[in-house]
């Protein structure tokens, strides 16, 4: 058994923010087990992580867990700190393990540092002892679900190549009982695809969420190289696919569902149509301020980048924040924007998009240009799909007004007129339809 922590050294309360603090909060996913998971998902790319530190334990030491939240909580600035586990599956790290790192958090935060903890999990492994811990410290808990069972069972599957959603519905089912916050994360692949509102109402109405994530799998066959024509898996989503599914959502949503349920994607959106940054890093001008770090130290630039080519250090040897504001870092965060395609920089929908994330910018231009996002179709065609209602949202909030109201705007329009929206057809044949 694992020795607890010694609370011993006292947080001064006084504790200023000085050299080893930044001034802009940041978000780094931990993943204490590192890629390792109870589960195989077919499309995991953390599953093929392990071949990095070959004959490793992967669990993250009570020195190191330490280290972390010391320097993590030093190294932001007051106001609310996330703090957010990820996988492979943390929960393998057991209770008193997330038992020590919520009394580290509480040692180390200071007086104006407010902690949200976080975690995504599968959920199999979640029993009333997790979840009653859960509850008492408020995490906020992403459970990774891909659709109804048919759906989910596709891909994600257990060691022995079974089903696993039985397990992910009794998890979500103890979180329920326990009144824990949940957020679903739901992978869009080539087997959910085309089943847009089968996904979501299942999600709405079967098991009544309110914070839905969608995120698009894009896997490359050559995983280790970037050379122009890697084809992606055929497990990854078809481009025009995404903007399909994302249109057909969001069709749904803006009618009926506009400050009910919470999609993480929609929102970002609506930040970009009010001129405000971008809510997820992936629509962002540049990277660099969301990091990963492994069980042993080693932070990376990203989640996305767990390679040796975007180690940045060891915070066990080097404090983070010098290597969070480090020039390679640096470097890295500005080559999202410095790297745009000239396509994407004259695109009209760029404010909202960015080029997407670079992992996924693979593709040639129409004319030949080197780094499009291989989901650019997609993204052009959904942005371009929710301009009228995201205008009319955006300037309902900016009478101050809600952004909900929408929804009687575009249902109630009369019939035979142009639909509120701009799309140029009759009500009736769109959102009033
Ligand atoms: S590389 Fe992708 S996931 Fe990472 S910070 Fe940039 S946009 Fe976000
Ligand atoms: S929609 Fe396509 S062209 Fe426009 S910014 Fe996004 S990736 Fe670039």
């Amino acid at each position: 058994m694992e020795t607890p922590v010694e609370l011993g050294r006292a947080r001064s309360p006084s504790a200023p923010s000085g050299p080893l603090t930044r001034s802009e909060p940041f978000h780094l996913l931990a993943k204490p087990t590192g890629p390792i998971c109870n589960l195989d998902c077919e499309y995991c790319f953390f599953l093929s992580k392990e071949a990095l530190y070959p004959g490793d334990r992967f669990r993250m030491s009570d020195e190191l867990l330490d280290t972390y939240l010391r320097q993590f909580m030093e190294a932001n600035p007051d106001g609310e700190i996330t703090i957010a586990w990820q996988g492979g599956e943390p929960t393998l790290m057991g209770v008193d393990f997330f038992r020590r790192a919520v009394a580290l958090a509480e040692q180390y935060r200071r007086p104006a540092q407010q902690v949200q903890h976080t975690i995504q999990t599968n959920g199999t492994l979640l029993t009333d002892e997790w979840c009653d811990l859960l509850a008492e410290h408020r995490f906020l808990v992403g459970i990774s679900i891909d659709g109804p069972p048919a759906v989910h069972d596709r891909y994600r599957v257990d060691k022995r190549g079974q089903p696993t959603s039985t397990k992910v519905l009794q998890g979500l089912q103890r979180l329920r009982d326990h009144d824990v916050d949940v957020n679903v994360l739901c992978t869009v692949n080539a087997a959910n695809q085309d089943h847009p509102l089968e996904v979501y109402r299942y999600f709405r109405d079967d098991l009544d969420l309110q914070h839905i994530q969608l995120i698009p799998i894009v896997e490359r066959d050559n995983e280790t190289g970037f050379q122009e024509g890697d084809e992606v898996t055929d497990r990854s989503v078809d481009p025009r696919a995404w903007g399909a599914f994302l249109c057909a959502v969001f069709d749904e949503w803006v009618v009926r569902d506009v400050g009910t349920v919470f999609i993480q994607m929609f929102d970002a959106a609506l930040a970009s149509w009010l001129d405000l940054p971008a809510t997820i890093c992936i629509f962002r001008e540049t990277c660099g301020d969301a990091l990963a770090l492994e069980h042993n130290g080693d932070l990376y630039s990203c989640d996305h980048f767990v390679e040796p080519a975007h180690l940045l250090g060891n915070i066990g040897h080097t404090p983070m924040v010098e290597l969070l504001t480090s020039p390679q870092q640096v470097a890295f965060g500005q080559a999202k924007a410095d790297t745009l395609p000239a396509y994407c920089r004259s695109c009209e929908v760029r404010f909202a998009c960015n080029g997407e994330c670079p992992k996924n910018r693979f593709t040639l231009t129409p004319d030949g240009e080197a780094g499009l996002n291989y989901l650019c179709a997609g993204y052009k065609a959904f942005f371009t799909h929710i301009d009228g209602p995201m205008r009319l949202m955006a300037e309902r909030l900016r009478q101050g007004g809600f952004a909900d109201e929408v929804m009687g705007v575009l249902t109630t329009a009369p019939r035979n007129e142009p639909c509120p929206c701009g799309s140029g057809r009759k009500a009736k044949h769109c959102h009033a339809g």
